[in-house]
């Protein structure tokens, strides 16, 4: 076959097979106008999965008449001009490519009026071309009808799942969108009947209670919108005049801003899509910034369980690009390492600030795994791949995991011993548990020091003074550590001074690591602190008490009286996170009677 150009209407449809994937992206095309022409109340009525029908009814600014045909040409846009104008995007769209896209491989039909204009116009589209124009009175606004998708397009339709599949991609969307725009209204029916409806009250609050019901969404915590810039750009720029002095290399101070809210660590879902990020408005994937936020509940929360997390990042659109695909739900960020550690900072001061200290007094109050099993969300995800409506714990939660989750608290238990001079024996009404003394230990000590730090405690742990205060000779490194950890140290009742050279002085310990080689123990939180350096203040105070209460926990071949061991397990159960130490290491195995009955072939 020669080299010839592709007629116009095979381009177009190859061109909207990048754009419309599936239903859900013509609702998100059509609903990303609808925001863009500044509609307050948006309202989306599927039919069968969104394949029969897609229809978006707003009532923002409406399309002149004299635009309406042109509006369906390819790269016809309103939003953009000049080239320069993709550095700094406002609109959620922008490339011009979704109405011709939608109208090529579908039946649509416009029905808009302009703002302004007394009478509307009716346009309908085949396969891309026009078959119909009308003037027709009609309200503010614009109603877009899709209908039929895929129908000129045989091998596309078989790819689309069943269509409570696809109304489930679409229902995801739009309660992402009603989340990144809490100030308009968004309604979603299915079929005739209402799945989803946010009330436009500009409260992202009102939209997550909508999203994860009232009593998940009342755990949430807000996070404070942070005082100032991270790291120390706005002191170097304001103070400075010598040696900062690269105008042009060095990009002009956008504060980056988060918001949002984020769940405690006692509220925790099984895998990552309950983290929702967006930029300016736009929901994106990012794994950094997903990571980032992981990591802002490090030692947190129990291992393989992940927050819930509704992150809103404000920047100046010159610091991001859109533009890297066409569903445009992946962006570039100018300085990543900035929002990385904005988005980070952000999360793990709210987590730490407004954490509830541990509800002892309330186990009932307590806000497990179990509580959310029974509150039913309407949310799915597209990675799920779940129908509308359907329970999301009976598909998403792996029901082996059930019994080990089934609370974070620990029942009462009963101690029955110790074994290798490491673990402790206990029963429990549900089965025998084995826990590791010293990651218990941990754990226990971990909690009452953060509790006393977050409690505005001085110092969290007691000093005790050395009889005789000790030298120690360090590395460099190790001095260079202890250095920047001096103060934090200080607060923990560590009492070092400096001895010349690479040598310090030991006037105090902590009091929990009395009993301990003083300098032995200095050492190893050195060492431990050495390793990965830390954005926050607060997160340098918690990793200074995990070293600590590394030092402190009883070790493996000690010991314990039954007396010992069962105070430990009393505090054990007391515990937020009873069943992690706080390097995320499990503290305990548990062999439930159904398990040992399996085992001993008793059924
Ligand atoms: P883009 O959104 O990238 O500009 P589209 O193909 O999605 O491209 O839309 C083309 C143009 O049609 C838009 O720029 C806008 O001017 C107009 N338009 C589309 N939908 C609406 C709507 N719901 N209300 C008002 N104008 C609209
Ligand atoms: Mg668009």
């Amino acid at each position: 076959m020669p080299i010839h150009v592709l007629p116009e209407d095979v381009a177009a449809k190859i061109a909207a097979g990048e754009v419309v994937e599936r239903p859900a992206s013509v609702a998100k095309e059509l609903v990303e106008n609808s925001l863009d022409a500044g509609a307050t109340d948006i309202k989306v009525e599927v039919r069968d999965g969104g394949q029969r029908l897609i229809r978006v009814i707003d009532n923002g600014h409406g399309i002149p008449q004299d635009e309406v045909e042109i509006a369906f040409e390819r790269h016809a846009t309103s939003k953009l001009e000049t080239a320069e104008d993709l550095e700094r995007i406002r609109t959620l769209g922008f490339r011009g490519e979704a109405l011709p896209s939608i109208a090529a491989v579908s039946q649509v039909t416009l029905l808009t009026r302009a703002d302004g204009e007394d009478v509307g116009t009716l346009l309908r589209l085949e396969g891309g071309k026009i078959v119909d124009r009308q003037p027709r009175g009609a309200a503010g606004g614009t109603v877009i009808t899709m209908e039929n998708l895929f129908y000129n397009t045989p091998a596309r339709r078989k790819f689309l799942r069943t269509a409570r599949t696809e109304s489930g991609h679409i229902q995801t969307y739009i309660t992402r969108v009603a989340m990144a725009f809490p100030d308009r209204r968004f309604t979603l029916t299915n079929n005739g009947r209402t799945n989803f409806q946010s009330t436009g009250s500009g409260e992202l609050l009102d939209v997550l209670i909508e999203i994860y019901g009232l009593d998940t969404a009342q755990q949430l915590l807000q996070i404070d919108e942070p005082a100032e810039e991270p790291g120390s750009q706005g002191a170097g720029e304001q103070g400075s005049t010598g040696a900062r002095e690269h105008p042009s290399t060095h990009a002009p101070q956008h504060p980056c801003t988060v918001s949002g809210y984020v769940s405690p660590p006692a509220l925790h879902r099984s895998n990552r899509t309950y983290i929702d990020l967006f930029v300016n408005g736009r929901w994106i994937q990012d794994r950094s910034l997903t990571y980032a936020v992981g990591e802002a509940y490090r030692t947190l929360l129990p291992k393989g369980r992940h927050p819930i997390a509704v992150i809103r990042i404000s920047i100046d659109p010159s610091e991001v690009d859109v533009n890297v695909h066409p569903a445009k739900t992946e962006v570039r960020f100018r300085d990543g390492r900035k929002v990385f550690a904005a988005v980070q900072r952000a999360v793990r001061a709210t987590v730490i600030d407004q954490a509830p200290v541990p509800r002892i007094e309330s186990p009932t109050h307590h806000a497990g795994f179990s509580d959310w099993e029974q509150t039913r969300t309407p949310r799915d995800h597209v990675d799920n791949q779940l129908a509308m409506g359907l329970q999301r714990t009976a598909d998403v939660e792996p029901a082996a995991g059930t019994e080990r989750d089934s609370a974070d608290k620990l029942p009462p238990l009963r101690v029955v011993g110790q074994i290798a001079q490491a673990y402790i024996i206990a029963e429990g009404p549900s089965g025998m548990f084995l826990i590791d003394q010293h990651a218990a230990h941990e754990r226990v000590l971990y909690e009452q020091l953060m509790n006393a730090a977050q409690g505005g405690n001085e110092s969290p742990t007691a000093s005790q003074a050395l009889l005789d205060p000790l030298t120690v000779d360090l590395t460099g490194p190790q001095l260079e550590t202890l250095e920047a950890y001096l103060d934090g140290l200080g607060d923990m009742g560590f009492e070092i001074k400096p001895f010349g050279g690479e040598t310090v002085l030991i006037r105090a310990v902590p009091e929990l690591l009395k009993g301990r080689n003083p300098a032995q123990a200095m050492i190893s939180i050195v060492d431990e602190l050495a390793t990965g350096g830390s954005l926050v203040d607060e997160e340098r105070e918690q990793r200074i008490i995990t070293s600590v209460c590394k030092q402190g926990a009883v070790r493996a071949g000690q010991t314990l009286s039954h007396a010992e061991m069962q105070a430990l397990i009393r505090d054990l159960e007391a515990s937020i996170s009873p069943r992690t130490c706080p390097h995320g290491r499990p503290t305990m195995i548990h062999l439930s009677a159904a398990q040992l009955e399996r085992e001993f072939g008793r059924r």
